[in-house]
């Protein structure tokens, strides 16, 4: 039994099937990546996942719990933290104003935006956050604000705010898109560095086949709403059936 089980999962969207009997086990504390051409059904998927859309059909078991009919925000406190395409950072906040928001959700069970209202006054919570912030090198920046980062410090800066709420699942849709290489390396060591550290689970959505080659142990390639093949990387790199699918030969 993995951390993650889905079975036979169907979401549609009017007329069109965007996830059709999707399967899919991720074992605990490895790294599965989930590839795909646009429009497979790979964020669906992941909403599916989150709470952000409901499946027509089909279960989601995560740590031996259902996690539909739940709302994102008790998802979250279940154990599963998503990271953005884009990061959802506060922007005019410091680097560790925004990872003590978090702590203070967590700790309240709030949502994320009345947590922001008290996140200037406490001191433990403060030192909840630095230790976070070195534990993925940037204690440094503590005191710059957010938005003046770099793409990959900003990425960097996101993670911070999943992990400070310990998940034992990290959800990442695309986490290098859009990347120049040296922050696509930066956050490749950065991801190896937090498997390496944590008993953490990953599934990461991923274009750069470079990113995906790695850091993935299991692969699952969606094509259409379907897996169309689940397997190692080393295996699914020659699979005729995912160059036809996948790079379109
Ligand atoms: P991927 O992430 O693999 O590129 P998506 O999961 O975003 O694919 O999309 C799968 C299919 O579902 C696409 O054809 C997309 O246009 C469609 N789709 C996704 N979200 C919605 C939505 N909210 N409403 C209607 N169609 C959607
Ligand atoms: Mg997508």
């Amino acid at each position: 039994m993995g951390i993650l089980e889905v079975k036979g999962v169907n979401k549609r969207f009017g007329g069109l099937q965007a996830l059709g009997d999707v399967n899919l086990s991720v074992a605990e504390r490895t790294v599965h990546a989930i590839i795909g051409p646009n429009g497979a059904g790979k964020s669906t998927l992941l909403n599916c996942l989150v709470g952000k859309l409901i499946p027509d059909s089909g279960s989601v078991m995560f740590d031996g719990k259902s996690v539909l009919g739940r709302k994102p925000h008790e998802i979250n406190q279940m154990g599963i933290s998503r990271v953005f395409q884009t990061p959802e950072i506060f922007a005019d906040l410091t680097v560790l104003e925004n990872v003590m928001i978090p702590c203070f959700a967590r700790r309240d069970g709030a949502f994320r935006m009345h947590a922001l209202r008290s996140v200037r006054s406490e001191g433990g919570i403060r030192d909840q956050a630095e230790a976070m912030l070195a534990d993925v090198s940037m204690l440094e920046k503590a005191g710059a604000h957010a938005g003046s980062l770099s793409r990959g410090d900003k990425r960097r800066l996101e993670m911070a705010m999943c992990l400070v709420q310990e998940p034992k699942l990290l959800l990442l849709d695309e986490p290098t898109a859009g990347m120049a290489r040296a922050d696509t390396n930066n956050t490749i060591d950065l991801l190896k560095e937090i498997k390496d550290k944590r008993p953490i689970t990953m599934c990461i959505i991923e274009h750069d086949m470079h990113v995906v080659f790695s850091l993935a142990e299991r692969i699952t390639v969606l094509a259409q709403g379907t897996p169309l093949i689940e397997d190692t990387p080393d295996n699914i790199k020659g699979h005729p059936k995912v160059r036809e699918a996948y790079l379109g030969e």
